[in-house]
C-alpha cells in the first residue's frame, strides 16, 4: 500500500514523533487525512524504552483506566493486524500471559484485579514460574494479558506503516512555541536540526510530546518519572510467562531475551543516564523473584522518562487551545493504550466519526482539566 498526501491539503500537524504520535498518525493516514509528524528526537520516545506489557489486570488498574486500558487490550490484535499490514512488519505481539506473584494468600485476595486472574498456590505458582523465589506463596494468573516487543519491532513498524500510508516526517525538528489567535490554534514555531526557526501554519495538531508535554503547554500537569532497565539472555524457552513482582517485571521475548524493569524515580526529573543505584535496584529485585536468573548474562541497559500524571491517568481529547488535541500523560501504560489512544484520537479530530456514547463518557474522564 502506498499513498502520497494531496499537495494542496494542510497536514495535521503531530507534535511528537513517539509512539502516540506514531500511532495517531497512522489511524489518520488511514482515515484519508494528510498527516506530518514532527519529531525531536526519535531516539528518547519512551516508546523505545517500554517493556511492552499490555497487562491492565497485572497492573492492579481501577475504574476509569482499569475500563479503558480493557477496551484497549481487546483492540490490540486488529490493531497489529492493521500495523503489520500496511509496514509488512512483524509486531511482536505474544499472549504469554502475566503470573502476579503475592506473598500470601491474603495479600493475592485483596489486590485490586483479583476477579479477573485465576488464582494460584505455591505449587501452581512453581508450574508456571519454575525457579520463583522461596518468598512467593501464592499468586494470580491473567492469561488474558500480554506483551508486544515495542522496543525491537512494534515502533519500527508503526514508522514504516506511517510512511506507507503517506505520512510525511520532519525528524530532528523540535516545536518550540504553539501560535493562537483567540484560543484558536494558528501555527507552529519549529526549530530545526541546523537551528532553522520556522512558522508552519497549521490549525490541527496532536500534542504527543510524552514527558515533554507541558514544556509546550505549562497548563497540563505532567511531568517525567525516571525508568531504567536491563535485558537479559536465557536459553530458549527458559521463562515462558512475564512475571510481575512488586518493583520490578521481567518479559521474555521469543528470541529468549529477557527484558528486566523497571525503577520508577520521580526525583530524577530529566535526568540522563543510568545509575548504579538504580541498576542495583533491579538486581535485587531479579534476586528476590526468580534467584537463577542471577547468572544470566546482560545484554543491554537503558533509560527513559515515563509522561505521568497526578493520578497517573492520561489527558485525552480536547484542551485549552480550539484545533489542539491532546494525547499524552499514558506514564507506565502507554503501550497497552496506545490502540485505543489512537482510535479515540483520530475520531475526534476526522470528526467524520461520531464517538458512541460509551466513548464519549470514558473520554470524559481523561479531560486535561479534571484536577
Ligand atoms: C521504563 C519504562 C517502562 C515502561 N513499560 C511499559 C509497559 O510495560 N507497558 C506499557 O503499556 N507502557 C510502558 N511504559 C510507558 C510507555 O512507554 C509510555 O506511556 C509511552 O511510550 C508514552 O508515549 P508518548 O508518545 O506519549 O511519549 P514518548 O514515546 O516518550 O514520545 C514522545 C516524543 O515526543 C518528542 N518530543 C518531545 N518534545 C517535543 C517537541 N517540543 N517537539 C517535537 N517533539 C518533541 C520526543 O522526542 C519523543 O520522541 C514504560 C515506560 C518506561 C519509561
Amino acid at each position: 500500500m502506498n499513498a502520497t498526501q494531496p499537495a494542496s491539503e494542510e497536514p495535521v500537524l503531530i507534535l511528537g514523533g513517539g509512539l502516540m504520535g506514531l500511532a495517531i498518525a497512522h489511524q489518520l493516514a488511514r482515515r484519508g487525512l494528510a498527516v506530518t509528524v514532527l519529531s525531536r528526537r526519535r531516539s528518547e520516545a519512551a516508546g523505545f524504552v517500554a517493556a511492552g506489557m499490555l497487562a491492565p489486570h497485572a497492573e492492579g488498574l481501577s475504574g476509569s483506566l482499569l475500563s479503558l486500558g480493557q477496551r484497549s487490550l481487546e483492540r490490540v490484535p486488529s490493531w497489529v493486524a492493521q500495523i503489520e499490514a500496511d509496514s509488512g512488519l512483524p509486531c511482536g505481539l505474544r499472549t504469554t500471559g502475566i503470573v502476579v506473584p503475592f506473598r500470601s494468600p491474603e495479600e493475592r485476595d485483596h489486590y485490586p484485579t483479583a476477579a479477573f486472574g485465576a488464582p494460584l498456590n505455591r505449587d501452581q505458582l512453581l508450574q508456571e514460574v519454575p525457579g520463583l523465589g522461596p518468598d512467593w506463596r501464592a499468586g494470580l494468573l491473567f492469561a488474558q494479558d500480554g506483551q508486544i516487543d515495542n522496543r525491537r519491532q512494534l515502533m519500527r513498524a508503526l514508522e514504516s506503516a506511517c510512511v506507507d500510508r503517506g505520512v510525511l516526517f520532519q525528524e530532528g525538528v523540535e516545536v518550540q512555541e504553539l501560535l493562537r489567535e483567540n484560543d484558536q490554534l494558528k501555527a507552529v514555531r519549529t526549530r530545526n536540526a541546523e537551528g532553522r526557526i520556522t512558522t508552519q501554519p497549521c490549525s490541527k495538531a496532536v500534542l504527543c510530546s510524552g514527558a515533554w508535554s507541558a514544556q509546550l503547554l505549562p497548563e497540563l500537569p505532567i511531568f517525567p518519572v525516571k525508568g531504567q532497565m536491563l535485558s537479559l539472555q536465557t536459553p530458549r524457552g527458559a521463562l515462558r510467562r512475564v512475571i510481575f513482582g512488586p518493583g520490578i517485571y521481567m518479559v521474555p521475548r521469543e528470541d529468549g531475551l529477557v527484558v528486566v524493569g523497571a525503577t520508577s524515580e520521580r526525583e530524577a526529573g530529566f535526568s540522563e543516564g543510568l545509575t548504579p543505584h538504580g541498576q542495583t535496584t533491579l538486581k535485587e529485585g531479579i534476586a528476590a523473584l526468580l534467584p537463577e536468573a542471577v547468572n544470566w548474562p546482560p545484554m543491554e541497559r537503558w533509560w527513559g522518562f515515563r509522561p505521568c500524571t497526578p493520578d497517573e491517568s492520561p489527558l485525552l481529547g480536547a484542551s485549552p487551545i480550539h484545533g489542539l488535541w491532546l494525547a499524552c500523560g499514558h506514564h507506565r501504560n502507554g503501550v497497552l493504550l496506545a490502540a485505543i489512544t489512537a482510535e479515540l484520537l483520530s475520531k475526534l479530530v476526522t470528526n467524520t466519526t461520531a464517538l458512541s456514547n460509551p466513548e464519549q463518557s470514558l473520554l470524559d474522564h481523561f479531560r486535561w482539566d479534571r484536577f
